[in-house]
């Protein structure tokens, strides 16, 4: 990462929350739902949210990676203080936290080779016992050290409990018995994941780790390093994991799992983050709410304690109604935003200024960006229009034969909706026709498409000239 800082950010403030994405591959919707957790809990009690980008595994770190994580929170709108850490960067500090436990005697040198490790949990598999590994350093006298390669581990409690008082899980007791005395420094002096999250959160001063449920089992080993340091441990809240429609966690099975094929699918931020949080996080009944409403009622107690079920029906319901509020030109601006992220061609200049005056129209029924567009078919194509499949249905000799007599009607009317709708009402009137056989051919004749706004709208925005004209097209074509 070129821009990482890697002094810890400023304190002072009550609540300080965190993301901490492994840059290995995309933004997984669930990381996403964890940044947006902890981004409207420190929005709501004017904290501070960070971003960590823990590229310490060098070997799977990508920056295409981490550019995919920026993206994604940009997108979101997910806004971090300061700027974002990079955890590599600081593999030095993580060392002198893993030093200072050896010389306080709470960490030891392990001289054990892999060899040793895999032979000692050979015998403890062929005798019954625990596979855990049991260094024979732990208590060695220094003197008897050898000169070779060591690691740094941990002086984990060998019996008694480690609790949790999780926000959302509630009290969760962890056996000491069952926890090794894990690698905080591997040989080479780099430090382990688990050391590194720790030295981290306490450096940056973080008091509150929202996060997957994946992570409560690593809970307690990295309290034992709080405990080690005498530091005070952040509050912890493990949000259950996002799972599919069939109740298994959600994969690629599933269909989409990474934040930017959400963007390229045409989802509106808005809806998204509206649609992130209820998946998992319940304010009463309350299913649409703004970004001002979700900032001021966010709160752990309502984190739900069961996985949520990934339902596209719902998301899609969400951005129906966001997209219906939102302002036009921000509309414009978020489909230019998802035509890029889908790869599609840009809107041209034309496009952009006929979506906007057909705005009004086309934004109550949308759900997503892409069935905006749809809608928008009238506005965006030029003449000649060509009618779809399905639209070219409705335009066989008799329909072709009544937008001909129609259209001189059109000539020298006013062009306001209320003329418009009389003049079509007693056209249709006048011949005993209904006025569904009128408009299906009109609206393959305006937008070459049976799924429009209404014939009068696409009327009004388009001008009677270009209305006569794409209706005389199709009158004479054939
Ligand atoms: N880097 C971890 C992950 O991406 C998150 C660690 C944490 O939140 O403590 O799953």
């Amino acid at each position: 990462m070129a821009s990482a800082d890697t002094s810890p950010a400023p304190s002072g403030t009550a609540i300080v929350t965190r993301i901490a994405p492994s840059p290995t591959g995309y933004m997984h919707i669930g990381t996403a739902r964890s940044a947006l957790f902890n981004w409207l809990f420190a929005r709501r009690h004017g904290g501070t949210f960070l971003l960590r980008i823990e590229d310490t595994d060098r070997a799977r770190s990508t920056p295409q990676a981490t550019d995919a994580i920026l993206q994604g929170m940009a997108w979101l709108g997910l806004e971090h203080d300061g700027d974002a850490i990079s955890q590599f960067a600081r593999a030095d500090r993580h060392a002198e936290v893993a030093r200072a436990m050896l010389e306080a005697g709470q960490a030891y040198k392990c001289f054990s080779t892999q060899e040793e490790i895999a032979a000692f949990r050979e015998a403890a598999r062929a005798e019954g016992r625990s596979t855990l590994f049991r260094s024979p350093w732990r208590d060695a006298d220094p003197a008897t050290h050898p000169d070779g390669d060591y690691v740094l581990r941990v002086k984990a409690p060998a019996s008694g409990e480690t609790i949790v008082e999780d926000e959302v899980q509630g009290t969760v007791t962890f056996r000491n018995d069952l926890l090794d005395d894990m690698v905080i420094l591997r040989s080479d002096g780099s430090p382990t994941y688990m050391l590194a999250v720790v030295v981290d959160d306490h450096d940056m001063g973080v008091t509150h780790v929202i996060r997957g449920d994946d992570h409560l089992s690593n809970t307690p080993r990295q309290l034992m390093i709080y405990a080690a340091m005498g530091w005070q441990p952040p509050i912890y809240a493990h949000m259950p994991l996002i799972y599919g429609a069939d109740g298994k966690k959600l994969s690629k099975r599933h269909g989409a799992t990474g934040v930017e094929e959400y963007q390229a699918m045409g989802y509106p931020a808005a809806g998204m983050r509206n649609y992130l949080a209820r998946l998992g996080w319940s304010h009463g009944d309350d299913e649409f709410f703004t970004d001002e409403q979700a900032r001021a009622w966010f709160d752990l107690a309502g984190i739900n304690k069961s996985p949520a079920r990934f339902d596209f029906k719902k998301l899609e319901h969400l951005c129906g109604q966001h997209i219906a509020l939102m302002e036009d030109a921000d509309i414009v601006a978020q489909i230019e935003g998802y035509l890029d992220a889908a790869a599609q061609p840009e809107l041209t200049t034309a496009q952009k200024d006929g979506l906007k005056s057909a705005m009004y129209c086309l934004k109550d029924r949308a759900r997503t960006f892409p069935d905006l567009l749809d809608k928008a078919h009238f506005v965006l194509a030029n003449r000649p229009i060509t009618a779809d499949e399905k639209a070219a249905k409705a335009l066989d000799d008799v329909s072709r034969g009544i937008l001909s007599e129609l259209t001189p009607h059109l000539q020298n009317a006013s062009w306001s909706r209320d003329e418009l709708e009389g003049l079509l009402n007693s056209f249709c009137a006048a011949r005993e026709l209904k006025f569904g056989k009128l408009a299906a051919p009109m609206r393959a004749a305006l937008a070459g498409r049976s799924a429009t706004p209404s014939v009068f709208d696409m009327m009004l925005v388009l001008g009677r000239e270009e209305s006569i004209a794409r209706l005389t097209d199709a009158a004479v074509k054939g």
